[in-house]
Formats: C-alpha cells, sequence, structure tokens
C-alpha cells in the first residue's frame, strides 16, 4: 500500500507540534486528555479511519507506516523520536479498537468464518474493547488470540512478531504454529499433549490456562525457553509468553548457590545425600555398579598448627579442585563430606574401576606436592576407602556408606596414605 500521503500529514504534524515553545512529551504522558493526543486521535480519524484502510491486512498499516515515517525523519532528535513512538502506541491501540469494532458490527460477510466467534459478536463494551487494545499493544511480552474451535490464530501482537519472528501470515493456525515453533516431531507430541492438559485443567476448574515452559524455535532458528500460560474467552484463547530463560539461569545459580561448598567451590554434603539418593536407587533400578570412595586428608590437624588455618583453606581448596579436574567423567560425582574429608561417586563403575580412580586421585595429590612436614613422606597425603555395589548386593545406602567408612578407617590404621577396598559381600 502507498502511504505516502499519510506519511507526508504525520511527519509535519509531529514536527510541527513539537516546535512549539510550550511543548513537553511529559505534559503529554500525564494527561490522557491533552490536545497533542486529541489532534493525534483526529489525525487517526483522518487518514485510517475515514479511508476505510482495509483493516485485516497484513502486515500492521500503523507498523508499516510508522516504519516508514522513521526512515524519513531525522530521528537523532530524541524528543522526536520519543514523541513518534508515544503516537505510534496510541494508534496501535486505537488500530486495534477499529479492528474490533468492525469485527462487532460486520455481518459476517466478507471475513474468514473463524475470525468471528460467538463471544466476540456480543457487543463488547468500549471500555472492554479498550482494555483489549492495550493487551494487544502495550503489554511487553509476546500475546496470540486463537480460536478455541478451529486453531485458527487470529491475532498476534507486535512483540510476538519481533521475538519469535512468526507474522499471522506465516503461523496463520496452531497446526502451523505447532511446526514451526516445534520442528522436533518428538518434543512437539510432547508440547501438544502437555497443551491440551493444560487447556483441559482449565475447562474443568473454569480458571486460567495453567504456566508450563516450553522451548519455542523461532523463525531464524534460535530457541527460547518461554513460560506459556493463558486465558479461556469463551470460544477464543489468549496465551501469553514470558521469556523463562533469564528466570531459570536465576534460579540455576541460586540452585549452584545452595549446592556448593563455598570454600572449596566443589558440591556440598547436602548436594551429596541428594545425589546418593538418585544414584542409589537408580543403580539399584538397572541392577547396575556404583562406587563410593571416601577421602580423608592424612595429619590434618597438625597441617592448620604449623601453616595456619588459611593456609588449611587454601590447601582444602586446591585439593578439592584436584580432585574434582581428576574425576572426569560427566556422570561422576565429587563433593565435600565433611571438614577435611570429600566424597566420590562413581555411576556404573566396579571395584576395579574405583581402584583405578582412587590411585589416580592419589597420585594428582602426590603431583600437587603440597609440602607437610609432619606427615611422613613430608607431603600432603590422602587416605581413601572404597565400597561398591552390584547387582548382587542387598545392602541399603547407608550401609554402603558405612561400608566406605569403614575401609578409610582401616586404611588409616595401616599407616595412612593409602588405598582400602570395603569388604565384599560375595567374598
Ligand atoms: P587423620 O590423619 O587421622 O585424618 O588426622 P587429621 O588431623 O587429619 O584428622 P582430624 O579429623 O583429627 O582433624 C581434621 C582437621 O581438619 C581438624 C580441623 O582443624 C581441620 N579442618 C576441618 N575443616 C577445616 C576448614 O574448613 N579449614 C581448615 N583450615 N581446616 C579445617
Ligand atoms: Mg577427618
Ligand atoms: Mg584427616
Amino acid at each position: 500500500m502507498n502511504y505516502a500521503y499519510q506519511v507526508s500529514k504525520i511527519e509535519s504534524f509531529v514536527v510541527h507540534y513539537i516546535a512549539k515553545p510550550d511543548f513537553q512529551i511529559s505534559d503529554v504522558l500525564a494527561n490522557p486528555k491533552h490536545e497533542f493526543k486529541q489532534s493525534a486521535y483526529h489525525l487517526f480519524y483522518e487518514l485510517i479511519k475515514l479511508k476505510k484502510v482495509h483493516v485485516y491486512q497484513e502486515p500492521n498499516p500503523v507498523n508499516e507506516l510508522f516504519g516508514l515515517i522513521r526512515k524519513s525523519l531525522y530521528l537523532s532528535d530524541q524528543t522526536q523520536s520519543l514523541v513518534l513512538q508515544t503516537v505510534e502506541g496510541w494508534w496501535l491501540e486505537w488500530y486495534f479498537a477499529l479492528i474490533m469494532e468492525q469485527k462487532i458490527n460486520s455481518d459476517k460477510g466478507d471475513m474468514p468464518s473463524s475470525y468471528l466467534s460467538q463471544n466476540i459478536l456480543n457487543p463488547m463494551r468500549k471500555h472492554e474493547l479498550s482494555h483489549y487494545a492495550k493487551l494487544f499493544t502495550k503489554l511487553p511480552m509476546p500475546i496470540c488470540n486463537v480460536c478455541a474451535n478451529t486453531g485458527d490464530i487470529l491475532k498476534v501482537n507486535q512483540r510476538f512478531v519481533d521475538v519469535f519472528g512468526y507474522s499471522v501470515k506465516e503461523v496463520p493456525n496452531l497446526k502451523a504454529w505447532w511446526k514451526k515453533a516445534y520442528p522436533d516431531p518428538q518434543y512437539r507430541e510432547f508440547v501438544k499433549k502437555l497443551w491440551q492438559e493444560s487447556l483441559d485443567v482449565a475447562q474443568e476448574n473454569n480458571n486460567d490456562i495453567p504456566a508450563n515452559n516450553y522451548k519455542v524455535s523461532c523463525s531464524d532458528g534460535s530457541q527460547i525457553l518461554m513460560e506459556v500460560s493463558g486465558i479461556n474467552i469463551g470460544e477464543e484463547f489468549i496465551a501469553v509468553f514470558n521469556d523463562a530463560t533469564e528466570r531459570m539461569e536465576a534460579e540455576d545459580i541460586l540452585r549452584d548457590m545452595a549446592f556448593l561448598d563455598s570454600l572449596t567451590r566443589i558440591a556440598n554434603r547436602r548436594r551429596f545425600d541428594e545425589k546418593l539418593v538418585q544414584e542409589f536407587d537408580c543403580a539399584r533400578d538397572r541392577n547396575g555398579a556404583l562406587s563410593i570412595i571416601l577421602i580423608d586428608i592424612d595429619y590434618f590437624k597438625q597441617f592448620n598448627d604449623r601453616y595456619g588455618h588459611m593456609a588449611g583453606d587454601t590447601c582444602l581448596y586446591d585439593v578439592a579442585q584436584e580432585i574434582a579436574s581428576t574425576v572426569s567423567r560427566p556422570e561422576d560425582f565429587v563433593a565435600r563430606y565433611g571438614g577435611e574429608e570429600f566424597v566420590v561417586l562413581l555411576p556404573q563403575t566396579d571395584r576395579q574401576g574405583a581402584l583405578f580412580i582412587a590411585e589416580q586421585i592419589e597420585k594428582a595429590i602426590e603431583s600437587l606436592a603440597i609440602v607437610h612436614e609432619d606427615s611422613y613422606s613430608g607431603l600432603l597425603s590422602l587416605s581413601m576407602g572404597i565400597n561398591t555395589i552390584d547387582d548382587n548386593d542387598t545392602e541399603d545406602r547407608f550401609s554402603f556408606v558405612k561400608g566406605a567408612d569403614n575401609a578409610l578407617y582401616y586404611a588409616k590404621r595401616q599407616g595412612r596414605n593409602c588405598i582400602a577396598l570395603a569388604k565384599s559381600e560375595t567374598s
């Protein structure tokens, strides 16, 4: 569509007002009945309403129009761009209200039937209309309005287009949306099921559509984690998208903080307790092996006494990090078990495998060569106790840990700086 006439009218309107000596955009924003707003509405009335601009066209003519104005005006002037942005906001609102008005007053005639659902035909009061318009134009999150019966996407807001990169033309109905937003067929099925369940819950309880997280694929191929909830309005619903990525990241950080030992920067005892339950159950379910190594620093009290508590802290950090980097399989797990004790959990690892890892840890600490004049070797050393369960064992997780603890005690009694294996049930 050629908007040359409208562009020049709006441009001169904005320029004319800004040039007035008493014009202040803050006054305009503070006063909803400001003369400037009224004049802007008159202009809208003249250029869009009277001209009977075809309101069902996509892209939205208001967005197109203001896009052209932005290109043509010299917008390094901050006031000018703020004023233009304000006017665009109003126009979008009025334009949306106009569409709704036309929907209400029209006899279904020239519109796709899905565009008109029963409840939209019921006369909507003016203020409802304006709320609805505001919802679509003002809310800073993607929103879409869907006809529940046909699955047609009736309307999306500009933010929806900006964030996902799809206009109504590209996603005219839910079928197209599912395909584009969730290209992986397996994930798509999962999402469709989850969404249907949410709709059912909303219907049953006569309530809003509960929020769930969905990984949405955008037109540029990127993915965004969105928390999607919605409002049922008769035969239509409005889906609202909230960017969950930042919130999830914050939650992850908080979670990590709660489970991270502040001195050594590895997992803490609380995390270990949780992990032990998971891994123990998992090993039992799979009839697989699970090994644990309990590690205790030798003569650490003397280390503190001789070198000071600060040096002790640094040493604990170095040892923890060294153990963590030696145990490198992603499924393996290292935590600080207590003061100068550490624990390693090794899923699907038998006694031989665990012994091998313990020896690697022993070597790694040896190569750190931390001087400890009160130990026999003159260097800091570790004692370790190993226990393993496999499919023949019947013990519970407490005796599993106890077994490793007994082995560690045995290693200490053997003179320290060594590794001991718990007695196996079958041997
Ligand atoms: P063993 O060879 O029998 O293990 O002797 P040990 O001295 O290492 O054993 P014990 O359990 O008697 O002492 C552990 C010491 O670890 C006591 C405490 O001062 C020290 N310790 C525990 N937590 C920390 C900590 O966070 N920082 C420092 N610097 N030292 C700690
Ligand atoms: Mg100890
Ligand atoms: Mg010790």
